[in-house]
């Protein structure tokens, strides 16, 4: 089924029904199951996609009819049932096939990769981060800095948006990165800004790094399934994710990691080994010899996780038919200068939003700040109201319409009570 076909044109001054009607992509909201209210969290819990039920299900009844005889059964075997997952996976990243792997979570995966792409030596060892980092990103890091007998005090080295303003500025992460020069091992940065929802332009980053010799690894938690993904041919070093946001993986989800295929053969590269990421036709016959699989599949550990990876394929057969991330950045363009657009006529003066204005340096997600007033009153009467969001330490009220299944009803819905809320 494929309801991409009858796209309607828009015009500026369009009502959200007007909006809603001419949306190709409005069909895909019956494929989910959305808390009651209006749903505006999908970047933080993606809601369920109804296959996921039959998906699951099938696992359920392939563990209670063949048990473990299932790991081998057919073109779901359990064995090999992560494939599954990554042609689609990969689109979305915009990465080879054997540059990504679902596996793990994604701090795991974060900690994976750090060991065998962060190589500090005493002239070179400082790891580039954005003082605003997410604190599993920043945990991650230092104890790696720590693991490898190097110190965070003199090893890590953040980049911060000027005083006064939210933003990271291009020009200044890029100074940061030339500035550490050959002492820079590593810069590990979001592509999405958790908070602001902030696009890091991550193809000159990945040059940047490259340029003084720096590996660059990306956390990409807000970026997947929300803004297009070039990973290969940015030439990204690496990069990890996880499925249970934009991707509408369900909870404690699969996450995922991408190698640039220059390395996922590299021996040389240091790496943790587990059976899992041995060449699977000498896996079964219990050889001690770990010969590493020739893809970004030699750094998985264990057997995967079934039942995510059900729920998971589920949704991401719903991206698949919903045309990719092309129609459905599309519509979230539409989304996001719809929500600007409303902001500016009801609220202005009373609601700020700290997202860019530029629609190439924002994903789906807006982060409001309650410019006169009190930020926690207004996301608690907005919970009341039961449209969802989330509070965000210091200031700000996250929304991210997501263009599978949120509307521009939606928008207004939002608009509507933030109103009457802000008075
Ligand atoms: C959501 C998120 C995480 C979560 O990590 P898990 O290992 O999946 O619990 C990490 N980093 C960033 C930037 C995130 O947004």
């Amino acid at each position: 089924m494929n309801r991409t076909a009858e796209a309607g044109p828009v015009s500026a001054a369009m009502t959200a029904a007007e909006l809603d009607v001419a949306d190709p992509l409005a069909g895909f909201r019956q494929e989910f199951e959305v808390p009651d209210g209006t749903y505006l969290v999908g970047n933080s819990l993606g809601a369920l996609p109804r296959a996921a039920r039959e998906t699951l299900g099938l696992e359920l009844d392939r563990w209670a009819t063949l048990g473990g005889e299932a790991h081998f059964d057919g073109p779901l075997g359990w064995k090999d049932y992560h494939g599954l997952l990554t042609g689609p996976m990969a689109d979305l990243a915009g990465a080879g096939a054997d540059e990504v792997v679902a596996m793990n979570a994604l701090t795991v995966n974060l900690h994976l990769l750090l060991v065998s792409f962060y190589r500090p030596t005493p002239g070179r060892h400082k790891v580039l981060v954005e003082n605003h980092a997410f604190p599993s990103d920043h945990f991650a890091v230092e104890s790696q800095i720590h693991q490898r007998g190097y110190d965070p005090a003199t090893s890590l080295v953040t980049v911060a948006p000027r005083d006064g303003e939210e933003l990271l500025r291009h020009e200044d992460v890029l100074a940061a990165i030339a500035e550490v020069g050959d002492e820079l091992a590593l810069v590990l940065l979001p592509g999405v800004q958790y908070y602001t929802g902030q696009v890091l332009p991550m193809a000159e980053l990945a040059a940047a790094g490259h340029e003084v010799g720096a590996v660059v690894g990306l956390d990409l938690a807000h970026a997947v399934g929300n803004v297009e993904l070039s990973l290969h041919d940015w030439g990204v070093d690496f990069a990890v994710w996880c499925s249970y946001k934009y991707l509408n993986g369900g909870p404690g989800g699969v996450g995922a990691a991408y190698v640039h295929r220059d390395h996922v053969a590299d021996p040389d590269l240091p790496k943790l080994h587990g059976w899992w990421g041995t060449d699977p036709d000498s896996r079964f016959a219990m050889a001690t010899t770990f010969d590493a699989i020739p893809t970004v599949e030699s750094w998985q550990l264990s057997n995967a996780p079934i039942l995510p990876m059900a729920a998971l394929r589920a949704s991401l057969d719903v991206f698949q038919r919903a045309g990719g991330m092309g129609p459905l950045r599309r519509k979230s363009e539409l989304l996001i200068a719809y929500l600007d657009r409303r902001l500016d006529e009801v609220l202005a003066g009373r609601v700020e939003n700290l997202a860019p204005k530029a629609l190439a340096e924002r994903g789906c997600q807006s982060a409001l700040r309650i410019v006169a007033g009190d930020g926690p009153r207004v996301y608690e009467a907005l919970k009341a109201e039961r449209v969802w969001c989330d509070w965000r330490q210091p200031d700000a009220i996250r929304v991210a319409p997501v263009p599978l299944y949120n509307s521009f009803a939606d928008v207004d819905r939002l608009i509507e009570v933030l109103d009457g809320v802000t008075r």
